[in-house]
C-alpha cells in the first residue's frame, strides 16, 4: 500500500499538500493554487514561496521541467501551445483507433 507523503514548501517546510500514488491533494486555501499549462503552481500561505506540481504525464512533465530551467516566458508559451496541439492530435489519433 502506498503511503501518504507530505508535499512541503521548499522555503519554510509548511505542508502544501499530500501526495498519494503520484497524485497531489492540495491543502492550501483557495487562491493559493493555480494551474499553469498542464501543471499546478502553489503559493505557500506562510512565506509566499511558489512551488510547481508537474503533471503526472511523464513526457509533458519532462518538457516542462526543461522549459522551466531554460526558457523565458514567451518561449514557454510557444512550447505550451505546441504541447497542447500535439496532445490534441494524439487524442484525435486515439479516437480514430477506437472508431
Ligand atoms: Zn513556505
Amino acid at each position: 500500500m502506498a503511503a501518504v507523503k507530505n508535499w512541503l514548501c521548499i522555503q519554510c517546510g509548511h505542508v502544501l499538500g499530500d501526495v498519494l500514488g503520484g497524485e497531489l491533494k492540495v491543502l492550501v486555501p483557495e487562491g493559493y493554487a493555480r494551474t499553469r499549462g498542464a501543471n499546478l503552481t502553489v503559493r505557500c500561505p506562510e512565506c509566499e514561496a511558489e512551488k510547481t506540481w508537474y503533471t503526472a504525464d511523464p513526457i509533458v512533465r519532462s518538457i516542462y521541467q526543461l522549459v522551466d530551467s531554460i526558457a523565458p516566458l514567451a518561449a514557454r508559451r510557444m512550447i505550451e501551445s505546441a504541447v497542447a496541439q500535439i496532445k490534441a492530435e494524439m487524442r484525435e489519433l486515439e479516437n480514430l483507433k477506437q472508431a
